[in-house]
């Protein structure tokens, strides 16, 4: 019984920002706040999911992820 959905790991289309949309921890301040909460070595698993997806975007889109 989750409190809110998690988009798929390659899915752009981040519903809910204030949450991590891999462990769905909540996040004080969004962007911000998911950059503190993936650098932390406690959530290198988010981290490592993160990674990947930016990579799956990189490819579709051709570029970086700019937010
Ligand atoms: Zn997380």
């Amino acid at each position: 019984m989750a409190e809110h959905d998690h988009p798929a790991p390659n899915s752009p289309g981040w519903d809910n920002p204030d949450f991590c949309p891999f462990c769905g921890h909540r996040l004080p301040d969004g962007g911000p706040g998911f950059v503190d909460h993936i650098q932390n070595d406690a959530n290198a698993t988010c981290r490592d999911r993160f990674e990947e997806w930016r990579e799956n975007v990189a490819d579709d889109i051709g570029g970086e992820w700019s937010g």
